[in-house]
């Protein structure tokens, strides 16, 4: 399910990178406040990307579909990141006409660039509106065909969907009430946009940028999913979302210009991954401490916290002694910072 390892809004760049909460902006006296939603067309989107990823034969209704994903692939990348200039948007699509309609503003040619610098296809062009128009044709195609897929999806997305109201419901203003408070300069007072999905490519949820400066749109896969990985899923979602809106007086990039100005002991690496593990940790520390405090992190069951050891060493002792009350959250991220430097290194 959702390593979300690679989980990015930053995408392929932008379209509209410096975004803000022009979409979906809340009254004063408001708390930002999640929006779960169930698209059929954004199911069929995903569940045709991992049916064109499987070894096996697709079904049948889809074989239309999957040489418009081998195109996009071949474009823009097949990774989660890569997609981001279509799934981005996405928002408020119900129908392939719908979509038809999102792409159709699309830039005609689009240069990629690599949010870290470290894609072969960073400055090469793509023809993005005729690429994204031609993916909306082959889904309008299979849309009437696909009403056995569908119904089992929505049926498994419903289940979900329904454990995530009972579970998270209650706690939802606490959660993020929780999220905002340690992470933030101040509420944003948006609305966070979550379409569930039956299913989608590893690592299961994402979140992409919206064009036109209008925020992150949150993609979260539900099937076979335990419910509290899942909520906690939903809420490092809603972190990057939060962070699209943030400006650089938040945590996460205070933390950024701290590791920027630290030097060689911290590498490009470093940049993506300990930010993006503090998400994690606070995410988990979230769910326990306002849900149930014998939840297990999402890092720890799914191996992520193993796979970037680095990271979460220096991570989450630190930020766990700052939710504790035992360090103030300067003091937290300046012991993640240094203790990123080789051993024996300075102080
Ligand atoms: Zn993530």
């Amino acid at each position: 399910m959702t390593a979300r390892g690679p989980s990015s809004y930053a995408g392929l760049a932008a379209v509209a990178i410096a975004a803000t909460a022009s979409a979906g902006v809340l009254r004063a006296d408001e708390a930002t406040r999640l929006d779960i939603r169930w698209s059929p067309i954004i199911d069929l989107h995903f569940h045709a990307r991992v049916a064109a990823a499987s070894q096996k034969a697709p079904p049948a209704e889809l074989a239309p579909l999957m040489d418009a994903v081998r195109k996009v692939n071949d474009a823009l990348g097949r990774d989660l990141r890569s997609w981001g200039l279509i799934e981005g948007a996405l928002y408020g699509c119900s129908t392939a006409a719908d979509v038809r309609t999102a792409f159709s503003d699309f830039p005609e040619r689009f240069t990629l660039r690599s949010p870290r610098g470290d894609s072969s296809d960073a400055g090469k062009e793509v023809e993005l509106r005729r690429l994204a128009l031609e993916f909306a044709d082959a889904l309008g195609q299979v849309e009437p065909t696909m009403t056995g897929i569908r119904e089992d999806d929505e049926r498994v997305v419903a289940q979900a969907r329904a454990t995530v109201a009972e579970r998270l419901g209650p706690k939802e203003a606490a959660c993020l009430k929780y999220m905002i408070e340690h992470l933030g300069p101040e509420d944003p007072k948006i609305v966070i946009s979550v379409y569930l999905v039956a299913d989608m490519p590893w690592p299961g949820a994402v979140t992409q940028l919206r064009p036109a400066r209008a925020g992150g749109i949150c993609f979260v896969a539900v099937r076979d999913v335990e419910p509290l990985q899942l909520i906690e899923t939903i809420l490092h979602e809603s972190t990057h979302a939060l962070d699209v809106v943030w400006k650089e007086d938040a945590t996460l990039d205070h933390l950024r210009s701290k590791l920027q100005a630290a030097g060689p002991s911290v590498d490009q690496r470093d940049l993506h991954d300990v930010p993006h593990t503090l998400m994690f940790v606070h995410a988990g520390e979230t769910v326990r401490r306002n849900i149930d405090p014998n939840h297990q992190h999402y890092g720890d069951v799914s191996g992520y916290y193993a796979r970037l050891s680095r990271a979460t060493q220096a991570v989450r002792g630190p930020w766990v002694d700052y939710l504790d009350g035992k360090a103030s959250r300067e003091e937290a991220l300046d012991r993640i910072v240094r203790s990123l430097a080789p051993a024996g290194g300075s102080p």
